[in-house]
């Protein structure tokens, strides 16, 4: 067996794996504090309870943020504030086998392509729209990480050189026209600004519960702000998975993440500008899935990664 590890900005998840895949037992642990020493004691104390008593082959860290090629140094967490830190020698020093750190995203996407899509096409582009975008892929059957590990950055895409400023200090990147805390931002900002509408009645008056999904309701409902609104993000997020469409000529679009599960209609309503904006040969060609694993993606990409580099 082995165990799989999904460290977030709130909430760390552990996992006992299966040597088919499966996530047989599956904890939670609540952060109350995010400095690195905590979490890292928190989280070697969880593995020792589930690992009590069985044979653990090692184990897979899916974790936000830089992972530096050969130390895999966590070189910036940016939910955790963490900075270069040496998870993968601290774990296996306290728990004496060998541990793997990942993306997040590239484990989930592995995860999804080995045990999901069974391995089966070659080139898949995993797009995970939450908060902000993630981006993982599989390019001839391996995961691609890039020159120096840090490749893959789907959601810093460049979209529109004038548009909205992003959280990493650059314009109009993919994920600030169309990552999940942007848009509730901009909605959240009309309606402070005095906007009515059914949106407004969508979230009866509590501005803080906002998400994506009320956006989504409120268009379905006629709402002028956030027809404009989810009109747009449906725009763009057709242009970019147009642009990685015809850059990778991928057999697989793969989207998740929370905007995406919270939504029946993003992608029906992107597919006239991703029919725009993508070369009709490769656009024939690609399949655009949804994730289904969900938070289990990460465990088992992660875990199953342990044997691909030393
Ligand atoms: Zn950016």
């Amino acid at each position: 067996m082995r165990i799989g590890v999904d460290i977030g900005g709130s909430k760390v998840i552990v996992g006992l794996l299966g040597e088919e895949g499966r996530v047989v037992e599956k904890r939670r642990i609540v952060l109350e504090r995010r400095d690195y020493g905590y979490v890292r004691d928190r989280v070697v104390e969880e593995i020792l309870r589930l690992a009590e008593g069985r044979a653990i082959k090692g184990v897979g860290i899916a974790s936000a943020g830089q992972i530096e090629a050969g130390t895999q140094r966590i070189l910036f967490s940016p939910n955790l504030g963490w900075q270069d830190v040496n998870l993968k020698a601290d774990m296996e020093e306290r728990l004496r086998t060998k541990v793997h750190v990942e993306n997040d995203v590239n484990a989930a996407t592995y995860g999804e392509w080995r045990f999901a899509l069974r391995g089966e096409p070659k080139t898949v582009i995993g797009v995970y729209v939450g908060t902000g975008i993630g981006g993982g892929m599989i390019l001839d059957g391996r995961l691609y990480r890039g020159s120096s590990n840090v490749g893959a950055e789907i959601g810093h895409m460049i979209l529109d050189p004038m548009g909205p400023r992003c959280n990493c200090g650059r314009r109009g990147c993919f994920e600030a026209l169309c990552g999940g805390s942007y848009i509730v931002r901009k909605v959240k900002k009309r309606i402070e600004e005095g906007y009515r509408g059914r949106i407004y009645e969508v979230i009866e008056g509590d501005l803080d519960r906002l998400h994506t999904g009320h956006i989504e309701k409120a268009f379905l409902l006629g709402d002028a702000l956030c027809e404009e609104v989810w009109e747009e993000v449906a725009f763009y997020l057709g242009c970019g998975l147009a642009s990685l469409v015809n850059i990778f000529n991928p057999d697989v679009l793969l989207l998740g993440g929370g905007v995406i599960y919270g939504s029946n209609l993003l992608i029906d309503l992107a597919l006239p500008s991703f029919e725009a904006y993508s070369l009709p040969v490769s656009a024939k060609n690609v399949k655009v899935l949804r994730a289904t694993l969900r938070e289990d993606a990460a465990l088992m990409g992660a875990s199953f990664l342990l044997e691909e580099r030393d």
